[in-house]
């Protein structure tokens, strides 16, 4: 069988063609807003740590009292037997967190996501999603059997008008921060579209959760919004909170169906039990430390009026993500290498993960970093002609 070989060879050659290919960097070094790449010290704005914790004292600390008590691997599923006293404490932690009855913690993000889908939904049904949703939300509601209808991003009137002509039950699933533009979705409008066409909300708080809100519990404390107006509430542990794993978050109801009914749950050994003790030190250092979300937004502000004094044609964003358009890939990957050389780590993001003709500089910054390092990426973002390759 040389299909298989000779399918592979093609699809990569045209990945490399299209100056699409993926390089993997191999960090030596925790992460922080220094990391060692190949024996060198690099600047990092690429990183999902938004405040700075995935390298914390007492993340390392938790994470090491957590293997003492528990050991290492759980062993087993949540319903065998790899459920633990530490899951159950985050998830309980999780849930007055956020305000809602329950939490279920799951592996990853990407799992949460497909599984609440996947549970939600049945044919018949319709998904409503923005079209920049992350690519997990967009394969559950593919694989739910259900429906699919994308949305253009963050319209509402064109949502409105698909939410009126449908009959069947309705699932509006958004992004609470898109991941690659940085901005927020209309959450207030969006669950009193959702209540005026008896359609149910979830929102994936991927890049919320931990930055937004008075207390850091996200899109939705910001939005002044709870379970009544969002019945469905994903958000992952592994970027603000520096650990790994997510959770689900919502009405008894819908943690005991996605316990007995969503396969990737089921089927699926439970996230080490010390991880879980790490959620919950990082959860109690979002209100030990508010001050880091603080210092994060003079960051963020610092950073754009430098950029507009460089002329830096940045979106009209006031999270960490602070994407500079480019719209050609190679030029992305261009300047992104020009930045590297500059001893500066930014991502160039490119098609498929955004649309064609969009590649972009995702800049992320984080409260680990000082306010010189920010001014460090601004003279590099200078020296590397950033602007004229601004789209
Ligand atoms: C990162 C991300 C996920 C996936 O979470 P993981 O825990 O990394 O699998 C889901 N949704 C959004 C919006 C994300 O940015």
């Amino acid at each position: 069988m040389s299909a298989f070989r000779e399918r592979l060879a093609a699809s990569l050659e045209a990945r490399r063609a299209q100056h699409l290919y993926r390089q993997r960097l191999v960090l030596e070094s925790p992460q922080g807003p220094l990391v060692r790449l190949g024996g060198r010290e690099l600047l990092n704005f690429c990183s999902n740590d938004y405040l700075g914790l995935a390298a914390h004292p007492r993340l390392v600390e938790a994470l090491q009292q957590g293997a003492r008590d528990y050991g290492v691997g759980s062993g087993a599923s949540h319903l065998v037997c790899g459920h633990s006293r530490a899951h159950q404490q985050l998830e309980e932690a999780l849930a007055a967190f956020t305000g809602r009855p329950r939490a279920l913690l799951f592996g990853s993000g990407f799992a949460a996501n497909t599984a609440a889908l996947a549970v939600l939904l049945q044919p018949g049904d319709t998904v409503l999603q923005d079209r920049l949703n992350h690519a997990s939300l967009l394969d559950g509601g593919l694989h739910s059997g259900a429906r699919l209808s994308r949305f253009p991003h963050n319209d509402l009137d064109a949502l409105a008008r698909k939410l009126g002509r449908l009959s069947g039950p309705a699932l509006v699933v958004v992004d609470g921060v898109f991941s690659m533009d940085g901005d927020v979705a209309p959450l207030a409008p969006l669950a009193a579209l959702c209540q005026q066409h008896d359609a149910w909300l979830m929102v994936d708080d991927a890049h919320g959760f931990g930055v937004l809100g008075q207390r850091g519990a996200g899109s939705l404390e910001a939005a002044g919004l709870g379970g009544s107006e969002v019945p469905v509430l994903m958000a992952t542990l592994g970027k603000a909170l520096g650990c790994g794993g997510a959770f689900v978050a919502g009405s008894d109801e819908l943690i005991e169906a996605l316990i007995q009914f969503a396969r990737n749950y089921v089927y699926s050994t439970a996230m080490p039990p010390a991880l879980a003790v790490a959620g919950r030190a990082a959860l109690q250092l979002l209100s030990d430390e508010p001050w880091r979300r603080e210092y994060l937004l003079q960051l963020i502000a610092r950073f754009r009026r430098g950029a507009a004094q460089l002329g830096l044609p940045l979106a009209e964003v006031g999270g960490p993500i602070q994407p500079l358009m480019i719209g050609d890939a190679a030029r992305a990957l261009a300047l992104s290498e020009a930045l590297r050389q500059r001893g500066v780590l930014v991502g160039a993001i490119r098609p498929p993960t955004v649309p064609a003709g969009t590649a972009r500089l995702r800049i992320t910054l984080t409260a680990g970093h000082s306010e010189q390092q920010v001014d460090q990426l601004l003279g590099a973002l200078e020296q590397a002609g950033a602007a004229r390759h601004a789209a």
